[in-house]
C-alpha cells in the first residue's frame, strides 16, 4: 500500500513539473515577442525606470505613519487652502486663540510683566515681597487643591513633610549626580532609591534601574532602550504595541525615537486591553509590549499576566507603566486589598515605570524606571566616547541633574517608610472605593469598568457627561475631562481622604445629576461644549494648532488687549484642560 501511494504521488509530481515547465516556456516566448521590436537601450531604460518606480511605491506605501492617516492630513491641508473656506476656518481659529489668551493669561489690576533683568538685583526682603505678588495669582478664583477639590495634581503636599524636604533640598541644592566624585552622597541616595523601588516591585538580584525627572522620562527611557535592542536585531521600523488607554508619553516616545505606536482597543465593558487583538498586532517589527497598572483615563489595571505570556512566547520585552499608581499597588496587599500580580514576579515583565512624585509623595521632578535585568539598562545609557570634553557617559535624557530633588525623593521614602505608605494607601483606596460605590448608586451615570486603585471615571448613557463636568466646576470641583469616549474622572489623593471630602463629592454629583436628569437632552454649554466639539473635529491638525496656541499662551508676557468681563469663569476650566492633557 505504501509503495502504491508513493507511486501515485510520484506521477502527480511529474505532471506538476511538466506543467510548470510549460508555463515558463510560454512566459519566455511571450516576453521575447513583446521585446522583439525593441532596441537594447529601451529594454535597459524600461527595467531601470520600473525598478525605481517600485522602490518609490514601496517607500510611499510603507511609512511609519499609515497611508490613510497621511491621505486624511493631505485632504484637510487642501481644504484649508480653498480661498473662502480656508479664511473662514483661520478666522475661527484665531478667535479661539484670542479667547484663550484672554481667559488664561490674566493678571490682577496693576500687575505687569518683568521683561528685562533688573539692573540692580533685589535684596532678600524685596524679593520675598515680590514673591507674595506671584502667590496672590493662585488665590481665588483658582481652585483650592489643599481642601481636596482637585483630581490628582498634588498627591499630598503635607506641610510637615514640606518643611523637612525644604531642609533636605537646601543641603543638596548645588549637588549634581553628573559629578559623583564631588557628590558621593547623592550618588548613594540615587542608588538606594532604585534599590528600594526594585525591592518593592519584587525584582531579582539582577534587577536595576535609574532615577529620572518624571514619568514621561521613565517611559521615554524604556522605549529608547527597546528601540535600540530592536535596531540591533535588524528591525528597521520598531513598533510599540500598547493599549489605546496608555499614557500619551508613549506617543511622545514614538515621536521622538522614530518608532510606530500601534494602539490596541479595549474591552468596552472592563476597559482592559483586548489581549487577542494585541496578539494579532505582534509582527517581526514589534519592539515592545505595554500594559498600564493602572491606566490614567479610567484607573483600570490591564491583564498583565496574560500579556506577559505573549511576551514570553514571542520573546518581546514587556513594559508595565505603573507611573500613576506604582506606589499604591505595591502596598495594597499589606493594606488589605488583593490584586492580580503585576510586577517582576510575573515572568515576561522586563521593565516598570513608577512615579515617586505621585503616590511616592516626593516633590515634583522624580520617578524611577526599573528593569528585570542589567542587559536592558545598557540600552538606555548614552555614551559619547570621543567627545573633546572627555568621555561622556550619561544614564538618561538629562546631562546635569538636580541632586537636591533626588535627595528630597530619598528623604520622602525614608521618612514615609513601609508603614507610612501602607497607611496612606489604605486611606486612598478606601476613599476611592467609597466614591466608586457612591457613584454606582446614582441613576443616570455609571463608573467605567471596575477600578481597583485610585481613579474613578464617570460616564452617562442618558446625557452629555460634560454637562456634569460644568456643573461640578461651578461647585469648585476640578476634575479631569477625558475623550473617546466622553468621560470625567477623579483621581483620589491623600487630600481627598480628609473627613467629609468624599461624602461631599458624592452628594454634589448626586444633586447635579438629578438636576441634569430633569432635562437630559439639553444642549451642553461653556467649556463642556468645547470639550465635546474638540472631539468631533475630523481635522485633528486644527486641534493641534489650537493646542500650540495654548502652549504659546503660557509663555506670553503681553497683557491681552480685550479683557472680557466673564473671563474669570473660563479660567478654572482651562486650567483643568491643561492638566488633563
Ligand atoms: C502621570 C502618568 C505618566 C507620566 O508621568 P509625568 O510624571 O507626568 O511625566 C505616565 N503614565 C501614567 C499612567 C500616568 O498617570
Amino acid at each position: 500500500l505504501c509503495s502504491a501511494d508513493l507511486q501515485i504521488s510520484c506521477s502527480a509530481l511529474e505532471v506538476y513539473k511538466e506543467m510548470v515547465l510549460l508555463y515558463i516556456e510560454e512566459a519566455r516566448s511571450f516576453v521575447n515577442s513583446q521585446c522583439a521590436g525593441l532596441e537594447p537601450w529601451q529594454i535597459i531604460a524600461t527595467t531601470l525606470l520600473s525598478t525605481l518606480g517600485a522602490v518609490w511605491l514601496k517607500g510611499f506605501l510603507f511609512q511609519p505613519e499609515s497611508l490613510t492617516s497621511r491621505v486624511k492630513k493631505q485632504f484637510f491641508k487642501i481644504i484649508r487652502k480653498i480661498p473662502f473656506i480656508g479664511a473662514t476656518i483661520q478666522n475661527q481659529l484665531n478667535k479661539a486663540l484670542d479667547d484663550m489668551s484672554v481667559s488664561l493669561c490674566t493678571l490682577k489690576e496693576g500687575m505687569s510683566y518683568t521683561k528685562l533683568l533688573p539692573v540692580q538685583g533685589l535684596t532678600h526682603k524685596q524679593l520675598l515681597d515680590k514673591i507674595r505678588e506671584y502667590e496672590t495669582l493662585s488665590e481665588s478664583p483658582a481652585v483650592d487643591w489643599a481642601k481636596g477639590k482637585v483630581s490628582g495634581a498634588v498627591y499630598w503636599g503635607d506641610e510637615k513633610l514640606t518643611d523637612l524636604l525644604v531642609k533636605v533640598y537646601g543641603e543638596f541644592a548645588w549637588s549634581n549626580p553628573l559629578h559623583p566624585d564631588l557628590f558621593p552622597g547623592v550618588r548613594k541616595m540615587e542608588a538606594e532609591v532604585v534599590r528600594m523601588a526594585c525591592a518593592l516591585f519584587n525584582g531579582g538580584p539582577d534587577s536595576c534601574g535609574t532615577v529620572t525627572s518624571g514619568g514621561t522620562e521613565s517611559i521615554l527611557m524604556a522605549c529608547k532602550a527597546y528601540r535600540d535592542m530592536a535596531h540591533e536585531r535588524g528591525i528597521k521600523h520598531p513598533e510599540i504595541i500598547a493599549p489605546v488607554s496608555v499614557h500619551a508619553a508613549f506617543d511622545k516616545a514614538a515621536h521622538y525615537f522614530g518608532m510606530k505606536l500601534i494602539h490596541i482597543p479595549l474591552d468596552k465593558k472592563t476597559m482592559k486591553v483586548d489581549v487577542k487583538a494585541m496578539r494579532r498586532a505582534i509582527s517581526r517589527n514589534t519592539a515592545m509590549l505595554v500594559c498600564s497598572a493602572p491606566q490614567f483615563p479610567h484607573g483600570i489595571i490591564d491583564p498583565i499576566v496574560e500579556v506577559a505570556k505573549l511576551a514570553v512566547k514571542y520573546n518581546i520585552p514587556f513594559h508595565v507603566d505603573a507611573c500613576l499608581g506604582g506606589f499604591l499597588i505595591v502596598f495594597m496587599e499589606k493594606a488589605g486589598f488583593k490584586l492580580d500580580p503585576f510586577d517582576f514576579r510575573v515572568k515576561g515583565v522586563t521593565s516598570i515605570s513608577a512615579d515617586t512624585h505621585k503616590y511616592g509623595y516626593a516633590p515634583k521632578g522624580s520617578s524611577v524606571v526599573l528593569y528585570s535585568d542589567k542587559k536592558f539598562r545598557h540600552y538606555q545609557y548614552f555614551v559619547a566616547p570621543d567627545w573633546q570634553g572627555g568621555i561622556y557617559a550619561s544614564p538618561s535624557m538629562a546631562g546635569s541633574r538636580p541632586g537636591g530633588i533626588i535627595a528630597a525623593c530619598w528623604a520622602t521614602m525614608m521618612h514615609m517608610g513601609e508603614k507610612g505608605y501602607v497607611e496612606a494607601t489604605k486611606k486612598v483606596i478606601e476613599t476611592a472605593r467609597k466614591i466608586k460605590a457612591g457613584i454606582r448608586q446614582i441613576d443616570g451615570v455609571f463608573v467605567f469598568g471596575d477600578p481597583e486603585v485610585s481613579v474613578v471615571a464617570l460616564g452617562s448613557d442618558v446625557f452629555d457627561i460634560f454637562r456634569l463636568s460644568n456643573a461640578l466646576t461651578s461647585k469648585s470641583w476640578n476634575l479631569n475631562t477625558l475623550q473617546f469616549p466622553s468621560s470625567i474622572h477623579i483621581c483620589v489623593t491623600m487630600l481627598h481622604t480628609q473627613p467629609g471630602v468624599a461624602e461631599q463629592f458624592i452628594s454634589d454629583v448626586k444633586r447635579e445629576v438629578a438636576i441634569i436628569m430633569k432635562n437630559p437632552k439639553e444642549k451642553t454649554t461653556g467649556m463642556g461644549a468645547i470639550y465635546g466639539m474638540a472631539q468631533s473635529i475630523p481635522d485633528r491638525s486644527m486641534v493641534t494648532e489650537v493646542s500650540q496656541g495654548f502652549l504659546d499662551c503660557l509663555y506670553s508676557t503681553e497683557v491681552p488687549k480685550m479683557q472680557s468681563k466673564n473671563h474669570k469663569n473660563h479660567k478654572n476650566h482651562l486650567n483643568g484642560n491643561s492638566k488633563a492633557h
